[in-house]
């Protein structure tokens, strides 16, 4: 068992935050690529109307292709019940519902209050006991670390929501930086917190690169006992209003940090360097952000799925200081 658990939220968080649309057929390759690379999941389809997300309107047959490939658990992300049945009778192994705990934030982004969602997260834990008790329900806490319409988040507010959601029956509660608003210390401080309330309940991180603390908040989470965390491939899934501005911590460089600090991944960086091309042969035109991807690996390297140095740009420059 790897020492992390990294999984790769590209085709869900990334693709639904872009304009460009990639084909049924490029998502397919790219998750085909993905799974191939060793992350052990990958977060693939929204399940929302395709008149809001065009981007998303084969998440079935999306969710369907991906749970045919070996040793790999595939998620969606469901905002409400109708979602989670339409994800359930895809076949998924686990739903992501995004709950935000900016109350505000959650208003205007759902149009329901905290009491509101939460009886939506009720609604779909009866619905998944009913279908297949398997099913994982994973809550998303969006804006757990700031809002970009409230401003700050108070802590006790993140704290009662989540014991709120652990009363409910939820399996997995993640503390989301939607905003790329944290800090490292605001991160182990607010896990620390969560975790003295709800336990080991409180399990992953999804983190923003948007003001380039991505990796140190990263590292935070880890030192605050985390050991799952999302990524997206080449740090896709910026906020489509800020353009310019980069989204998820990057895959790659997330990888690469842990398997320098001897942390296994079990992830295999050349296939996952591969499925950068994927990507790119479904959306030229999009713009990927990655410091190891730009860099190569350094010069000695071995990651614990015995990568070595392979893809040095002809630039690299041979006398720094
Ligand atoms: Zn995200």
């Amino acid at each position: 068992m790897p020492n992390v658990r990294i999984t790769e939220v590209g085709p869900r968080d990334g693709l639904q935050s872009i304009r460009g649309v990639m084909s049924t057929p490029h998502k397919c390759s790219w998750i085909e690529q993905l799974a191939r690379a060793g992350l052990p999941e990958i977060e693939v389809a929204s399940f929302v109307p395709a008149k809001l997300l065009p981007q998303m309107a084969d998440a079935a047959e999306v969710v369907r292709f991906s749970t045919q490939l070996k040793h790999i658990t595939i998620s969606a992300l469901v905002p409400n019940v109708m979602g989670a049945k339409a994800a359930f009778s895809a076949g998924v192994h686990k739903v992501v519902i995004p709950v935000s705990a900016s109350e505000a934030h959650s208003v205007a982004n759902v149009r329901k209050t905290h009491a509101q969602m939460l009886q939506e997260v009720r609604a779909i834990i009866a619905e998944r006991n009913a279908i297949d008790p398997a099913i994982t329900i994973h809550i998303g806490l969006s804006t757990a670390f700031g809002c970009s319409i409230a401003g700050a988040v108070p802590e006790d507010d993140v704290v009662v929501l989540t014991r709120q959601l652990a009363e409910l029956g939820v399996d997995a509660i993640g503390l989301a930086d939607t905003t790329g608003y944290a800090n490292p210390a605001q991160v182990k401080r607010l896990f620390a917190r969560v975790r003295a309330e709800v336990g080991p309940l409180c399990k992953s991180a999804h983190l923003h690169n948007t003001r380039g603390l991505g990796l140190a908040n990263a590292l935070a989470a880890f030192e605050a006992d985390i050991r799952e965390f999302d990524s997206s491939m080449g740090g896709i899934g910026g906020c489509p209003f800020a353009p310019g501005a980069s989204g998820n911590v990057v895959t790659e460089d997330l990888v690469f940090m842990f398997e320098a600090m001897g942390i296994t991944t079990g992830v295999d960086l050349d296939a996952l360097m591969k499925a950068r091309e994927a990507f790119a042969a479904g959306l030229p035109d999009e713009p990927t952000y990655g410091m190891v991807a730009a860099a190569g690996l350094p010069k000695g390297f071995r990651s614990s799925r015995g990568n070595v140095m392979s893809n040095v740009p002809a630039s690299a420059p041979q006398a720094e200081y």
